[in-house]
């Protein structure tokens, strides 16, 4: 098992003489995915993210793991199955993150309801033996029942079915964990800023510790590119004429407090008047709302919500909630960007194209890159990338494993109650350190029920570099409560100095950084 995660040890494997069989750009979904399948197949494996882990898209995604009811209604079956089956996988895998949740679709017209029914069981069934359950018609009555806050007016009834929800920054660490327990090396704060090459062959990174500015050449036999919305600038480091794979959207969630929907069960509105899906679902003891899909010009790491979405969003959850939601009562705003493929031709012309959920491209060098998908089908994903990767670059054939690998932290049956029940087989250990010093178990924000001793773990067991990464990714402060989140800044440097050797300017400058970062996330 994982103890103490030291930094400077994982860093001084870094060898210039050592060569790794696979070197993995990007930390999020899609490179944590196929970091985990390669070392697990018995690859030498190198991860290396620029920021933290999924600082980026993957830790901004509405939280659910699901077979993609849209996907059903544009009659893409095989991309429903696929992501059915890795849905349920993901429950058996990591059942300390994942919940089976039940979903209403309020009906306020009488034919709805049979309609929804009959496609909604199509979808159970073609989960087979990994159903979540079976979707049932309920009448206006039990509707109300479930969930009072629903508009009475016009209200026919509701169809329920089900679908899987997570914690998307605290899976994708999750991962790095057991990447690290399998023999590989994962870095954060370590970003790739050019390619070695030899004979026209891609065969090392050069990359730069963004702690202390060092640089590294890093050889390998292979090369992956799994940098979301950034797979471009890869792509132009390998072949400067290189077209633009990459389209990014943005959607935007907004957080808010759990009694406007007053139920345990989420709301799924299946065609807004923009003609998306939107969710307002229950997570950590407040609701998310959203999403929207705009197509953005420029890739940015924090990207900015815009007014339109927010009272779009707003504006629909109103439709649909008794109590309608205002600015003033959104505690977080995030928005993300989905890496969306721009061009079916894909680099150097020679798209090889998985299935329709996201796409590999393999450049002539021998560089492949990876872009879409989901968060739900990130083993699928990392499977189907590994098995392309080490045809292109001539490793050793090994079979993937990874369809019953239990992820660290694993843990059957937790209270989804309990304010830590995220660390699964890790909540002990934050259990043990209270015991060790009660200190520990003074809280650092009683509303977000967040204790001193997850911020000393976070920096001991879990990789975390920066304030902004306790509470952003380790804790979900800054998602659920970004006012709140400013507020324990200061307690969280002052514990993390303490753990790291930090001195009074380390602090000042976490603190006015992540100030400046949150200033985005909060409306009022
Ligand atoms: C609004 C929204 C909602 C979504 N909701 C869901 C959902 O509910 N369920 C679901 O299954 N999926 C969902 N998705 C999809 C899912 O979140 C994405 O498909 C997934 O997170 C993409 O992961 P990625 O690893 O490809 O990209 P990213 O998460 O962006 O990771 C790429 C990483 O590469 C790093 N990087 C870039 N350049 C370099 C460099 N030079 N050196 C080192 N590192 C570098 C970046 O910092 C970044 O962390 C949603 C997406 C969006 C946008």
């Amino acid at each position: 098992m994982l103890d103490i995660v030291k930094r400077d040890k994982l860093i001084s494997k870094l060898n210039d003489d050592f060569v790794w069989d696979v070197v993995i750009i990007g930390g999020g979904a899609s490179g944590l995915g196929a970091a985990l399948e390669s070392v697990t197949r018995g690859y030498k494996t190198l991860l290396l993210e620029q920021y933290d882990y999924t600082t980026g898209t993957s830790s901004r995604s509405t939280k659910l793991v699901h077979g993609g009811v849209r996907y059903l209604a544009q009659g893409d079956i095989s991309l429903v199955l696929e992501a059915l089956k890795e849905r349920g996988l993901l429950l058996q895998n990591a059942p300390h993150l994942v919940t089976n949740k039940k979903f209403l679709i309020p009906t306020y017209s009488w034919w709805y309801k049979p309609f929804y029914t009959i496609g909604l069981t199509m979808y159970d069934l073609l989960a087979r033996d990994l159903s979540f359950g079976k979707s049932i018609p309920f009448s206006k009555e039990t509707t109300l029942l479930k969930m009072p806050s629903l508009i009475k007016k016009g209200l026919t009834g509701s169809v329920l079915y089900h679908d899987g929800q997570f914690d998307d920054a605290r899976l994708g660490l999750n991962l790095a964990q057991s990447i690290l327990e399998k023999g590989g090396v994962t870095l954060n704060y370590f970003k790739v800023n050019g390619l070695i090459k030899e004979n026209g062959r891609v065969n090392g990174v050069l990359a730069v510790d963004q702690e202390t500015g060092e640089e590294y050449n890093i050889r390998s036999k292979s090369v992956l590119n799994a940098t979301g919305v950034f797979v471009d600038s890869i792509l132009k480091e390998d072949n400067a004429d290189s077209k633009d794979v990459v389209m990014a959207s943005q959607g935007v969630h907004l957080v808010i407090d759990k009694e406007f929907l007053n139920s345990e069960y989420a709301i799924m509105i299946p065609k807004t008047s923009d003609g998306r899906i939107l969710f307002a679902v229950p997570w950590h003891d407040k609701v998310i709302l959203g999403t929207t899909d705009i197509p953005k010009e420029k890739a940015l790491i924090e990207p900015l919500a815009t007014d339109g979405e927010i009272d779009f969003i707003l504006e629909t959850a109103g439709r649909y909630l008794e109590k309608a939601p205002t600015r003033a009562d959104v505690k977080s705003v995030f928005a993300g960007l989905r890496p969306l493929a721009a061009t079916d031709e894909g680099v150097d012309g020679k798209t090889k194209e998985i299935s329709r959920s996201h796409k590999i491209l393999v450049s002539n060098s021998g560089l492949v890159s990876i872009i879409g998908g989901k968060w739900t089908t990130y083993r699928q994903m990392g499977e189907d990338v590994i098995n392309k990767l080490a045809k292109v670059n001539g490793l050793e054939d090994k079979e993937s494993i990874t369809e019953h690998l239990k992820i660290h932290g694993y843990k059957e049956g937790v209270d989804f109650d309990d304010p830590l029940f995220f660390y699964g087989s890790d909540r002990e250990k934050i259990l043990d350190l209270v015991k060790s010093n009660p200190e520990f178990g003074d809280y650092v924000s009683e509303r977000l029920r967040i204790i001193k001793a997850q911020v000393v773990f976070a920096v001991r067991n879990e990789m975390a570099v920066k304030v902004i990464d306790v509470l952003a990714r380790r804790t979900r402060a800054l998602f659920l409560d970004a006012k709140e989140s400013v507020v324990m800044a200061e307690e969280v440097a002052k514990i993390m100095a303490e753990e790291l050797g930090k001195d009074d300017v380390w602090k000042k400058k976490e603190i006015d950084f992540f100030k400046e970062i949150s200033k985005s996330y909060i409306l009022n």
